[in-house]
């Protein structure tokens, strides 16, 4: 079979493929410590499982509307404007018919490049970033424009490299925070003053990926909803996966004022999928009305997890640490690494016919063969200097994770 040019220029998602890795040396019977994946390890809150069981019991398990049902559109759009009421005081920014329910977020992420991008169109995408946003823009036939941002600069975009980044051609910036793979933040006046950029520039659109919101550690997080003037031209995504933890739910949406955008995705949506799993959907309405003490508590344990991972990276030599201050990844800088030698004996050194470690994809095998520990290198994230350490698994394994990766890093030479 030919397959279509676009497909065969789409690579597999590296953080799946990790975990793909991490699992099948598992289950040979290695005693693998899976650091790979962005998915938190609480179980799904009691009053969310009992709402699916409601859910079938209730026989909910026709088609629904192709947007969402409405109990989850309205209840997405009270939990976005009140998290947007709590930073800036702005009441009531989405109503439901804002809002479009998608198979998890990236689906939401996925559709929204779909309907804003044409071919040959520029999409500004600082990274580091989330491994799926290049692969998405190359489906739609846009041109990712990478803008690398630094860890002293924080890992953030600044107003400057965002208008020399600029062309006719540019269509979108599509951003997250807090960020997947560096933690980082954007401020409210960073968030205005990439705005004030974007409002000389009319015909950009924004994708701001939010869907770590809740699990911040520095106070408020700032949201660009908060920017009034960009509201017609801006996409906010966000959904229960992370901060519910429910991945496998697969319940995203995206939030918008733009009613004409809001149509064309529905239209995208119901060629696409009909309509996102209704039972799933009646669960997600449940933890966005319920009470939102299990989101404080999980956020509370990541902060634990963070200053634990935090202050035994920071003891390991090689290692270049910020603290991040949301989500739930540590990205160090490891560049220090480079150059140097496995013992000949390591699995490392036997697979490969070369001990040679001279890059972040080379050090992310040599941990996973010989430390047992699954990260994911930088390189997935477009910061081929970095390694990324998920820590949303236990402080006891976070403990000996950062143990082993201490141990296979003093055997380099
Ligand atoms: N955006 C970012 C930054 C993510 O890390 C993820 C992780 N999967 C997603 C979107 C997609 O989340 P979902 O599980 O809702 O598809
Ligand atoms: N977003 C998570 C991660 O970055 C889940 C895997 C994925 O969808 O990429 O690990």
């Amino acid at each position: 079979m030919n397959l279509s040019n676009r497909i065969s220029q789409i690579s597999a998602s590296p953080t799946l493929a990790m975990a793909a890795k991490a699992r099948e040396l598992k289950q040979a019977g290695l005693d693998v410590i899976s650091m790979s994946l962005g998915e938190p390890d609480f179980p799904t809150p009691a009053h969310v499982k009992q709402a699916v069981k409601d859910a079938v019991d209730a026989d909910l398990s026709h088609y629904g509307p192709v947007p969402g049902t409405p109990g989850l559109r309205a209840a997405a759009a009270k939990y976005m404007s009140n998290f947007v009421e709590r930073q800036s005081g702005d009441e009531d920014t989405f109503v439901a018919e804002d809002i479009i329910v998608s198979v998890g977020a990236k689906q939401a992420i996925c559709n929204a490049i779909e309907t804003i991008v044409s071919k040959g169109d520029e999409v500004i995408l600082p990274t580091p970033c989330w491994v799926s946003y290049t692969e998405m823009v190359k489906l739609a036939e846009g041109v990712p424009v990478m803008v690398r941002t630094t860890m002293d600069d924080d890992f953030l975009l600044t107003p400057e490299a965002l208008e020399s980044a600029i062309t006719p051609r540019t269509k979108l910036l599509l951003l997250c925070s807090p960020n997947n793979p560096t933690g980082a933040i954007y401020s409210t006046e960073r968030i205005a003053a990439l705005s004030e950029v974007l409002l000389r520039h009319p015909n950009i659109a924004v994708i701001a990926d939010e869907i770590y919101n809740q699990i911040c550690y520095v106070g408020k997080c700032a949201t660009w909803a908060s920017q009034r003037e960009l509201l017609d031209r801006l996409v906010v995504v966000n959904g229960v996966s992370k901060v519910f933890a429910m991945t496998g739910y697969r319940i995203g949406w995206l939030a918008c004022k733009n009613k004409e955008f809001i149509k064309a995705c529905t239209r995208l949506q119901g060629q696409q999928i009909t309509c996102a799993t209704m039972v799933a959907q009646y669960a997600a309405e449940k933890a966005l009305e319920g009470d939102l003490t299990c989101v404080t508590d999980m956020t509370a344990a990541f902060q634990h997890r963070r200053d634990l991972i935090v202050s035994l990276a920071k003891d390991i030599p090689g290692l270049k640490v910020r603290c991040p201050k949301g989500a739930f990844y540590l990205f160090p800088d490891v560049t220090a690494l480079f150059g140097k030698q496995a013992p000949a004996d390591s699995n490392y050194a036997k697979a490969r016919r070369s001990r040679w470690i001279n890059s972040a994809d080379e050090l992310c095998e040599y941990l996973l063969t010989d430390g047992l520990v699954a990260c994911v290198s930088g390189s997935a994230f477009g910061e081929p200097t970095c390694l990324r350490i998920s820590y949303a698994c236990s402080e006891q394994q976070i403990t000996e994770a950062m143990l082993r990766i201490r141990k296979a890093i003093e055997q380099l030479s």
